[in-house]
C-alpha cells in the first residue's frame, strides 16, 4: 500500500480501509487550512496504481473490510469514469463492503453534474464529506473557500438527489465575533435549502488557528479576532435553533467546546438546553485557546 503526502480522514472513518486515490488538494487556498500548504501539489493517482492497492488490500483483508475511504483532500476531483471504475472494483474485491466515502469540494460536485454523481452512486460510492464551513458569503470569500452559498446549495442538493449521503462540516467561530450570528443565520439558511433535497448529517468543528495559515498571519497582525467560548456556543445555539432538519448532528472533534449530538428537529429542545447550561459556565470550564501551536 502506497501513500503520498498528508493523509487525513474524518473521525467517523476511523475503521475504514484507506486507499489513496488523489494526492493533495486541487484548491489548497483556504485561509484556515494547513494540511497541504507545504505540498505536495495536487495529482490524481493513476487508476492502475489505485487498483493495485485495492487488490493488495483485498489479499490481506478480504471479507473484513466494511468501509473504504479514498484520501486525499478531494478525491471527487477525479474524472467521473475513473472514480466510478475504482468504486466498481472495490465493490467486486470486498464482498462485505458497506460504504465507500471520500472528501468532496463543492466545485468538484458541480463538475460531475447530476448525471456524473448518479453514475458514481450506481458504481457504489456512498458517502461524501463536504467542508461547507459556512453559508455566509462574506465569510466564504474572506476564507477563500472557492465557492459561494448558491453553489453550495446547488451542488449538495444535486448530490442528495443522486442518492449520495452527505456529511456536511460547519466551522463555528469562522466569521469572528463581529459576524458570528450572521454566519450562523446564513449557514442555517443554506443547510435548510439543502435539506429540502433530503436528510443529511451535520458535523460541527470549532476554528483553531493552525500554523502555516493565512488566518494565523491575520491574527498576529490584529486583522482577525477569535471568538470566546461563549460566543462560539451562542453561535451554535443560533444555528441549531434555526435548522429545520431532517438531519443528524455531531460535534465529533477535539476542537469543540461541547459534545452535541442528536437528530433535528426531534432533539432541538435537549440540545438547546445543553447549550444554555454551557453558556452559564465561566471561561475556565472550557479548553484553552490553541493559537498557532498545532
Ligand atoms: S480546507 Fe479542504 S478545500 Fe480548503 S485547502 Fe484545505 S483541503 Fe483544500
Amino acid at each position: 500500500m502506497r501513500y503520498e503526502g498528508p493523509i487525513y480522514r474524518p473521525p467517523s472513518e476511523a475503521d475504514s480501509l484507506l486507499v489513496q486515490a488523489t494526492i493533495g488538494c486541487p484548491h489548497n487556498k483556504c485561509a484556515f487550512c494547513l494540511v497541504y500548504k507545504k505540498g505536495p501539489r495536487f495529482a490524481v493517482r493513476p487508476v492502475e496504481d489505485i487498483e493495485a492497492d485495492l487488490a493488495e488490500a483485498a489479499g490481506d483483508l478480504g471479507h473484513r473490510v466494511r468501509s473504504l475511504f479514498l484520501p486525499a483532500g478531494n478525491s471527487l476531483a477525479m474524472p467521473t469514469a475513473d472514480l466510478a471504475r475504482v468504486c466498481r472494483q472495490a465493490r467486486e474485491l470486498f464482498p462485505a463492503l458497506g460504504r465507500i466515502t471520500s472528501y468532496a469540494s463543492v466545485p468538484a460536485l458541480a463538475a460531475h453534474g447530476s448525471g456524473g454523481l448518479a453514475e458514481l452512486a450506481r458504481a457504489g460510492l456512498t458517502r461524501l464529506h463536504v467542508g461547507l464551513e459556512s453559508g455566509h458569503d462574506p465569510t466564504l470569500a474572506r476564507m477563500k473557500k472557492g465557492c459561494d452559498s448558491a453553489a453550495q446549495v446547488r451542488a449538495c442538493a444535486t448530490a442528495l438527489a443522486a442518492g449520495l449521503e452527505l456529511n456536511l462540516y460547519v466551522m463555528l467561530g469562522l466569521a469572528g465575533p463581529d459576524q458570528s450570528l450572521e454566519h450562523a443565520a446564513a449557514t442555517a439558511r443554506v443547510l435548510n435549502r439543502i435539506g429540502q433535497a433530503g436528510a443529511y448529517t451535520l458535523r460541527l468543528r470549532t476554528l483553531v488557528p493552525k500554523i502555516n495559515t493565512l488566518l494565523l498571519h491575520w491574527i498576529k497582525r490584529g486583522r482577525f479576532a477569535l471568538c470566546a467560548p461563549g460566543q462560539v456556543l451562542a453561535e451554535a445555539r443560533a444555528l441549531i435553533e434555526a435548522l429545520a432538519g431532517p438531519c443528524q448532528i455531531f460535534s465529533d472533534h477535539y476542537t469543540n467546546y461541547l459534545d452535541l449530538r442528536g437528530s433535528l428537529p426531534t432533539d432541538r429542545p435537549r440540545l438547546l438546553s445543553l447549550l444554555d447550561q454551557a453558556l452559564s459556565l465561566p471561561r475556565g470550564a472550557f479548553r484553552p485557546d490553541f493559537v498557532g501551536n498545532q
